[in-house]
C-alpha cells in the first residue's frame, strides 16, 4: 500500500510501499478514505513533544475510513460501515486514571499516527473499541477534522466551565468548529488571530464571532474564559490580562512554548491556568452526536496523499482557513 512515512524527525516525509496492516483481535481494518492533518502531526514532525514515538511512523490521528476486514471477536461494526479513529487508539481499562473514567490520562495509552502507525496511507488498523461511526450528514473530507480539532477543543470548551463571554487564541482548525458550538450554547465569543490576519478575523466573525482582532489587542469586555489553541505560551499570559474574576484559561495544545513569569496579580481572584490532554471515548460520543445538531461544518482544504509534506508546511505558516485534509481515496 501506499504510504506517507516519517523516517526521522524533521526529514521530509517520503512515500513508501509498506504491506498492508492486518487486524489482530479486537480491531478492524480500514480502508482510509480521508486523514485530517493536527497541528500535533507537526509536533511530531520537530520532535517537540516529551516522549517519543515509533519509527519509522506512518502519522494522521483524524482518520475515515471504510471497514474491509475484521479481526477476531471484532463485532461493532460492520465490513463497508464508515468509521472514524482518533487520536486515542488505545487504553488499558486497569490503570487508576481508566477506573475513575479519565481515560484520557491513561498511564499506558497507545496514540494514533504516534505509537501506533496511523492514517496517512492506503489502509490502517485500529481497536474497534475506540473507533467511532461518523454522522451521515458529513462527507469524507468534513468528517475528518472533527476527530481531533474537534473533540479535543470540545474537550477544552467543557473544562472552560459556563463561561459566557469566551475567548479563542489562534482561529484555525479547532477554534472553527468549537466557535460554532459555542454559539450554538449561546455563549459569545471572541477571537483572536495573529495580529493583522484580517482574513482570519473575517472568517471568525462568519462563523459567529461577536468579535475578532490580533491576539495582543485587549476584547471590548472582560472574557469569562479562554481556550489557547495556538503553541505560544505567552497567549496564556496575555488570556490571563483579557479575563474576568474566576475566569478559566485553558491549553488546548500538546505542547506550547515557555510561558513566560507573569505577576501574581493576573493569577489572584480566582482565575484558573489549565491545560486539556487527550480525549476519552466520552468525548467523542459527545461530539458527534451534538455536531449535526448545530451543525457544524468544517472548513476544509484538501491535498492528495503525496502531498502530505506540503499540507504540513501550510499548517505550518497558517496558511489555511479551516482544516488540512489528505484525501486517500475518493
Ligand atoms: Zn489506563
Ligand atoms: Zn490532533
Amino acid at each position: 500500500m501506499r504510504a506517507m512515512v516519517l523516517d526521522q524527525p524533521g526529514r521530509p516525509l517520503r512515500v513508501t510501499d509498506l504491506p498492508e496492516p492486518e487486524p489482530g483481535p479486537g480491531q478492524i481494518k480500514l480502508a482510509v478514505k480521508t486523514c485530517g492533518v493536527c497541528r500535533t502531526d507537526l509536533h511530531i514532525y520537530d520532535d517537540e513533544l516529551q516522549g517519543s514515538s515509533k519509527l519509522p511512523l506512518v502519522m494522521g490521528h483524524q482518520i475515515v475510513g471504510e471497514v474491509v476486514a475484521i479481526g477476531e471477536g471484532a463485532e461493532r461494526f460492520e465490513l463497508g460501515e464508515r468509521v472514524g479513529v482518533p487520536w486515542l487508539g488505545w487504553a488499558d481499562g486497569t490503570c487508576r486514571y481508566c477506573r475513575e473514567g479519565r481515560e484520557n490520562l491513561c498511564e499506558n495509552a497507545q496514540f494514533t499516527g504516534y505509537d501506533i502507525d496511523g492514517g496517512y496511507a492506503e489502509f490502517t488498523v485500529a481497536a474497534e473499541d475506540f473507533c467511532f461511526p461518523i454522522p451521515a450528514l458529513y462527507s469524507d473530507a468534513e468528517a475528518a477534522p472533527l476527530l481531533c480539532a474537534g473533540l479535543i477543543g470540545y474537550r477544552a470548551l467543557r473544562l472552560v466551565g459556563e463561561a459566557e463571554r469566551i475567548g479563542f487564541y489562534g482561529f484555525g482548525s479547532s477554534a472553527h468548529i468549537l466557535c460554532q458550538v459555542a454559539v450554538h450554547e449561546g455563549r459569545r465569543v471572541f477571537a483572536f488571530t495573529r495580529d493583522g490576519d484580517t482574513d482570519g478575523q473575517a472568517f471568525a466573525g462568519s462563523l459567529g464571532a461577536e468579535w475578532a482582532g490580533g491576539s495582543s489587542e485587549l476584547p471590548p469586555e472582560e472574557l469569562d474564559g479562554a481556550i489557547v489553541f495556538a503553541a505560544v505560551g505567552p497567549l496564556m499570559v496575555q488570556a490571563l490580562k483579557a479575563s474576568a474574576r474566576g475566569a478559566r484559561v485553558i491549553s488546548a495544545g500538546i505542547h506550547m512554548s515557555e510561558i513566560p513569569a507573569f505577576s501574581y496579580d493576573l493569577l489572584w481572584e480566582e482565575r484558573t491556568l489549565g491545560s486539556v490532554a487527550n480525549l476519552t471515548r466520552a468525548d467523542g460520543e459527545d461530539l458527534l452526536r451534538i455536531a449535526p445538531q448545530v451543525p457544524v461544518r468544517a472548513a476544509v482544504t484538501t491535498y492528495p496523499l503525496e502531498d502530505a509534506q506540503a499540507a504540513l508546511e501550510d499548517a505550518r505558516r497558517g496558511r489555511i482557513e479551516g482544516s488540512a485534509v489528505l484525501v486517500v481515496s475518493a
